[in-house]
């Protein structure tokens, strides 16, 4: 073995950044939460190369004399935490000591600082940890960090880094996420030669929100606050067509963190909402006293641990709970109608239908059933005459047979019969299953056909799903959509897939930004293409509330019964309620 040495301080730090920054998001995140730290009203971030070449954070805080600039590039240099008790309440993102001498270390690093009231401002240079020349500068109060060619020393580090735009996708995801626990600091934040994310200072989360993500009509408000925990945020609401994925975002006193507690309780709640969770988007603000919570168990500081996890399990759950019962903030449409009776359909089935009650209609279609089963020699003209008179030609009732349509139900639901007894089918849901097969073979074969759009249609995005579209593009053609940036905010549609009408291509490209905005970075091909496939389908599909001609029923009945009667929707639904023949007999006592 070689002699024990002491690590030289460059050397240990470059090793300590192995564990602070992983990737230019997570050394500007760093940061941005010093400029935070440091009281700034503004903050501007601005990369290159998705922070791979630049890295430059300009704030207007408190900046640092010249002796403290020079200090805080050692290692554990801190001005945020002097005592170990101070660890227990610590109001400031940071306290470790750690990130400027890491970043430092692996990189070229150029910070310029004034403190207010001073006359002029100090400037400092470092280059892969050595500290080079300190000079005085004239600049205005605050500071601004420049980091350049992150892990140029580092070569093993920089092989790991991702492309351009995964990167920069991840510094947005960064700088959105602390814009949103910092609603009263504004933040700009520069990509290249563009502005993907400008919000000035708000007052209050509500603001903030709007200004990220916009309007959001799919999205509930959660606020629940009990033994001095307070919790606010926004869930996806439990629509016609699932709650929309997306990011999960969970902040404890203003720190963003992933929890597999507070995860779980989401998940939870969407289950006892009868919903199969498919990672619904939330955005989760949590407020409790610093002294019940651990900020000091992670490098990077992304996890915390609670005092009481229950608490704060149970909290969640509720919250969210609650928060789904109530209607989201603009409900589904629903027409006015008359109550539930049997729609009957503008070909009725003779004998069954025409001119009966609601109770005579069930026991007529029971009687279809009965005659069938015992092969009374009624059977074959009775039964020969549905199909006949719904028009599928010389079809029996069998087991062998789709469903036959006999009406819908407030528009909703298709009944229907076959001789197993009676079906109620969720139209939208039904139509969702066989949509998403059907795309799920054509992709396994190839792409879908995109239909281009006689006039492209213009859609504004939050500029995370704007990003996390564009790296996702070549799946999206796959499927048929071709979407662009349009500038500023806005995307364009210019091509989608023949399955869907031009009236649902924006709300579906709005849930496919959402999708694969919250799909993991590490996600295949086949998950991605799965989830916008579920996510086509459900846009493609007849809608509750549809009412449906006998040829599209017919068409609906006949296709699922080819899927096998899948009993649930991509989202985990369930599509078709069965009564069954023997449950019909017995309730009428045959
Ligand atoms: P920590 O944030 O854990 O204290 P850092 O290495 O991130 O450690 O920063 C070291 C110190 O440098 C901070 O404690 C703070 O005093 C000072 N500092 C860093 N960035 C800024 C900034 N943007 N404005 C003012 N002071 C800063
Ligand atoms: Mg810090």
């Amino acid at each position: 073995m070689s002699p024990i040495r002491r690590l030289s301080p460059e050397l240990a730090n470059q090793i300590a950044a192995g564990e602070v920054v992983e990737r230019p998001a997570s050394a500007l995140k760093e940061l941005v939460e010093n400029s935070i730290d440091a009281g700034a009203n503004r903050i501007h971030v601005t990369v290159d190369r998705g922070g791979k070449r630049l890295i430059r954070v300009e704030d207007d805080g408190e900046g640092m004399r010249r002796e403290d600039a020079v200090m805080a590039l050692e290692r554990h240099a801190t001005s945020k935490v002097a005592r170990l008790e101070d660890l227990d309440s610590i109001d400031t993102l940071g306290f470790r000591g750690e990130a400027l001498p890491s970043i430092a270390s692996v990189s070229h690093l150029t910070l310029k600082t004034k403190p207010h009231g001073s006359q002029s401002g100090t400037e400092l240079r470092v280059d892969g940890g050595a500290m080079g020349a300190v000079t005085e500068v004239g600049m205005p109060d605050g500071t601004v960090i420049e980091v350049t060619d992150l892990f140029y020393n580092v070569p093993a580090r920089r092989k790991f880094l991702k492309s351009d735009r995964a990167e920069s996708s991840q510094v947005i995801r960064a700088v959105t996420q602390l814009s949103l626990a910092y609603p009263k600091v504004g933040f700009m934040l520069t990509s290249g030669a563009r502005r993907v994310l400008q919000c000035p200072p708000v007052r209050t989360l509500d603001e903030r929100f709007f200004q990220v993500y916009g309007e959001r009509p799919d999205l509930v408000e959660v606020y629940k606050s009990a033994a001095g925990v307070v919790l606010r945020g926004y869930v996806a609401a439990l629509t016609d067509h699932g709650p929309s994925r997306g990011p999960q975002h969970i902040f404890v006193n203003h720190r963003v963190i992933k929890d597999r507690t507070i995860a779980h309780a989401v998940h939870e709640a969407y289950s006892q909402a009868s919903i199969k969770p498919r990672t619904p988007e939330a955005h989760l603000f949590i407020e409790l006293s610093p002294e019940r919570v651990d900020v000091n168990v992670h490098p990077m500081k992304a996890e915390v641990r609670f005092l009481d996890q229950s608490l704060v399990h149970e909290l969640v759950r509720r919250a969210v709970g609650d928060a789904l019962g109530k209607p989201s903030s603009a409900p589904l449409p629903v027409r006015p109608k008359s109550l539930g009776s049997l729609v009957p359909t503008s070909q009725s089935i003779p004998g069954i239908t025409q001119g009966m009650s609601a109770a005579s209609r069930w026991a007529g279609v029971t009687d279809v059933f009965r005659r069938n089963k015992t092969s009374d020699p009624m059977s074959a003209s009775s039964v020969g005459a549905v199909p006949a008179a719904i028009g599928v030609g010389e079809t029996t009732i069998d087991a062998t047979r789709p469903l036959i349509p006999l009406g819908q139900f407030r528009d909703t639901f298709i009944i229907a019969v076959d001789s197993e007894g009676v079906a109620i089918v969720d139209q939208h849901v039904a139509h969702e299953r066989i949509l998403f097969e059907q795309v799920m073979s054509q992709l396994a074969g190839g792409s879908l056909d995109g239909q281009r759009l006689l006039t492209p249609i213009v859609v504004d995005l939050p500029a995370a799903q704007r990003e996390a579209l564009s790296a996702r593009s070549t799946e999206l053609l796959r499927l048929g959509f071709e979407v662009g940036e349009f500038g500023g905010d806005s995307v364009h549609i210019t091509t989608v897939p023949g399955v869907l009408a031009r009236a649902e291509a924006e709300n579906a490209v709005r849930e496919l930004a959402s999708d694969v905005e919250g799909l993991d970075r590490a996600a295949g091909v086949d998950e991605v293409l799965q989830r916008l496939a579920a996510t086509t389908a459900c846009h493609a599909a007849v809608k509750a509330n549809d009412r449906l001609t006998q040829e599209k029923m017919l068409y609906i009945l006949d296709q699922l019964w080819r899927t096998e009667y899948s009993t649930v929707c991509p989202h985990g639904r369930p599509v078709v309620l069965r009564l069954t023949r023997h449950e019909i007999e017995k309730s009428f006592e045959r």
